[in-house]
């Protein structure tokens, strides 16, 4: 038995045991618990991540569901930075990169690379998924982030993500943007379609999709869509930088 209620919540979500998720919110564990410092040792160490995080990387959709309906934050990251998307996304869950979607996940969130999930969806090859995104309202010509950067050294030699890279060029010369709101996923021109104020990354064909995605949760998204090294804890800002100087080296042989 984990030492806590929240570290109880944790390991169950890792489990993907729904009862056990259910019993340590009924005790009252912290829904967004995250351990940063978490040194990975221990019998049944806790992951540095919440246990939504946890659950988005073990693919237990039904255990996601119920966080997310419990009201689990789907913008905190993990200690490497990443959101549940990301790591959804990197894994090949559809299943889950749907339903975070669904509950209001902002699609282009970026992590402390500057990555959009498509991006890591093209970089993983995960074909199906790199189309979800699309669907869902990504932009597939955001070209500044380190995958980005990757992907158009690898477009020229075409030996490395072909197919994703093909979807990717398609949706970049079709022009057309797709409403965020996840009921609707109207094409459209991107002069045509009004991106929210507040975040300025979500794009909507009418006032009643803004409103629909605001409800369904782009509230508690909008405005923490971009890592920043200021609102980090002291873990991720180490690991982000640790990361961000050995892919450097690795650019650099
Ligand atoms: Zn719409
Ligand atoms: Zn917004």
């Amino acid at each position: 038995m984990a030492e806590n209620v929240n570290e109880a919540l944790v390991l169950a979500a890792g489990d993907g045991s729904l009862r056990g998720v259910k019993a340590a919110l009924k005790a009252g564990a912290d829904i967004d618990f995250y351990e940063p410092d978490s040194d990975g040792t221990g019998p049944k160490p806790i992951p540095p991540c919440t246990a939504l995080h946890l659950a988005c990387i073990m693919g237990h959709v039904d255990v996601v569901r119920l966080l997310l309906r419990k009201g689990a934050s789907v913008v905190k990251r993990d200690r490497a930075s990443f959101a549940p998307l990301h790591s959804a996304v990197s894994k090949g869950w559809i299943k889950v990169v749907e339903v975070l979607l669904q509950h209001g996940a902002t699609v282009d969130i970026r992590d402390g690379f500057q990555n959009t999930p498509l991006m890591a969806a093209c970089s993983y090859n995960h074909v199906d998924i790199v189309r979800l995104p699309i669907e869902f309202g990504a932009r597939p010509d955001v070209d500044d982030g380190y995958i980005a950067e990757r992907l158009k050294v690898e477009a020229e030699n075409r030996v490395f993500a072909e197919e994703s890279l093909k979807l990717l060029e398609e949706a970049r010369k079709s022009k057309l943007l797709r409403c965020c709101n996840p009921k609707c996923h109207k094409p459209d021109y991107r002069k045509n379609l009004k991106l929210c104020a507040g975040c300025k990354l979500t794009r909507y064909c009418s006032r009643d999709c803004q409103k629909q995605h605001w409800s369904v949760g782009h509230k508690k998204c909008c405005g923490h869509d971009v890592y920043s090294d200021e609102q980090a804890d002291p873990f991720q800002k180490m690991t982000v930088q640790l990361t961000k100087q050995l892919l450097e080296q690795a650019d650099q042989m």
